[in-house]
């Protein structure tokens, strides 16, 4: 209900002239709140997510992933950050999907809905027909022991290994090689949507090429494969192409620095990842984050008033493949990264905004909540988590393994599933509105910690492990 309360104030604040707007008048200027209401006014997140969703999809290392940061790093400079730079990480090969065919041939024929997934190796041109099997659990010695194998496709169990993310990711790259060496000529993995709907993913996280080309099917293809195997033979035609870089590829993040007026050896860095799947234009996922990150540049920087602190905009590449350009860049700034004394992110979406999590990080909730909660609250965005649940989904994760506080911007997701590494994941779903409020929270929310008198809390002991 707060949340309703709180974005009809920005409704009136949208729709009426400054005088005549009591809530937001009356709590005085401080910096954040003016800064929030001209962002919510002029701002621009969503000329900017537009044009990012015009270049492409930004697969991570692609040509249109280089425009998009080549022009994010335009538009930080055209600002007047003049300390703009791209930050080269390295990833083990590009990968990019050129077309995808599968086919029943018996005993029936028709064409199936499939896709590559990301990473995986193309068949021999022209493809192959032969025998499907469906293998029914993860298990490498299982792989093993199977004579059937040789020769054909193999239809994966429904869903992940079983584990934690990195546990099921060297299962499932365990259970490849086995199926390559039990001679198997590639694998198809029912994909979780309903009606066939197919999002994009990779064979697991990573940048390095799968053993066996690999695809996912619509789900009720597959269903509909398992019922024709309970029956007899199974046969089908598929052909996958890839586009894979002979070697490594260079990928840059986007480094943009606002300096501070007095502490600016301190940073609070507020960062998006800019690469994408490629079904859509990735405008949710994450062109609207990357706008906001850009839109918190442009209003601060608008403001001609630094905040104490100085404030680093980032926009990462590879986030999809395993959060690999906020890991280099943890990695390559190790020596600095005790003058962090926060890291915001925002890859959550247009739904209604909520507000932020700072996971497992209860402490750095009531040292934000009070320099942000005025604003906040006129913007619908004062409810603030120290949930666990989706710290390690996103750029976040890096930071919060280094021990510095973080938030990650918190929005409604009960429709975000619809379009989610989909093709549907274009700016007509965008809500313009819960951007430019999203847009202006953040930028609100840097500015008043970069601007506090003290740090809103302690960098903790870096972590090697994930706490999930
Ligand atoms: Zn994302």
């Amino acid at each position: 209900m707060r949340r309703h309360s709180g974005l009809a104030a920005v409704l009136i604040a949208v729709s009426l002239p400054l005088a005549a707007l009591p809530c937001l008048e009356a709590a005085g200027a401080d910096g954040a709140r003016e800064l929030a209401q001209a962002s919510v006014r002029g701002g621009q997140s969503l000329a900017y997510a537009s044009a990012l969703t015009a270049i492409g999809p930004r697969l991570t290392g692609s040509a249109s992933y280089q425009r998009a940061a080549d022009w994010s790093a335009e538009q930080f400079r055209a600002l007047g950050l003049a300390h703009t730079i791209l930050e080269p990480f390295t990833i083990d090969r590009g990968w990019e999907r050129v077309s995808a065919r599968a086919r029943l041939v018996a005993p029936a024929d028709r064409a199936l809905h499939v896709a590559a997934l990301g990473w995986t190796p193309s068949t021999p041109e022209g493809g192959f027909d032969a025998d499907v099997v469906a293998v029914d659990s993860f298990s490498p010695s299982a792989v093993a022991a199977n004579q059937a194998l040789h020769g054909r496709i193999a239809l994966l169990p429904d869903g992940d290994p079983s584990g934690n993310p990195e546990t099921a990711a060297r299962t499932r790259r365990d259970f490849a090689v086995a199926l390559r060496a039990a001679g198997v000529l590639a694998m198809i993995s029912p994909d979780t949507d309903a009606a066939n709907e197919i999002s994009a993913r990779g064979f697991g996280f990573g940048t390095a090429i799968a053993v066996l080309p690999a695809a996912q099917i619509g789900r009720d293809d597959a269903g509909m494969i398992r019922r024709l195997l309970a029956r007899g033979a199974v046969r089908m035609s598929l052909e996958l192409i890839n586009r894979i870089t002979p070697a490594a590829a260079s990928v840059d993040n986007v480094i943009a620095d606002l300096p501070g007026s007095d502490r600016s050896d301190e940073w609070v860095v507020v960062g998006a990842h800019l690469d994408a799947w490629d079904f859509g234009a990735g405008a949710q996922d994450n062109a609207t984050g990357a706008a906001m990150v850009l839109e918190a540049a442009r209003a601060i920087a608008a403001l001609k008033a630094p905040p104490r602190r100085s404030i680093r905009f980032a926009l990462w590449g590879g986030e999809e493949q395993g959060q690999i350009g906020s890991s280099a860049y943890i990695r390559s700034h190790a020596s600095e990264l005790d003058h962090v004394v926060a890291y915001l992110n925002t890859d959550a979406g247009t739904g209604p905004i909520i507000g932020w999590t700072a996971p497992g990080r209860e402490e750095v909730i009531r040292a934000v909540r009070p320099l942000t909660q005025d604003v906040l609250r006129d913007l619908g965005a004062a409810s603030f988590d120290d949930s666990l649940r989706y710290a390690f989904q996103s750029d976040g994760a890096a930071f919060i393994l280094a021990g510095i506080p973080t938030l990650d911007l918190n929005a409604d997701d009960t429709k975000y599933e619809e379009i989610h590494h989909k093709a549907a994941d274009t700016m007509d779903r965008v809500d313009a509105h819960n951007l430019a409020i999203a847009a202006a929270a953040v930028a609100a929310t840097a500015y008043a910690i970069a601007d506090a008198p003290g740090r809103i809390g302690a960098r903790q002991r870096p972590r090697t492990k994930r706490m999930d």
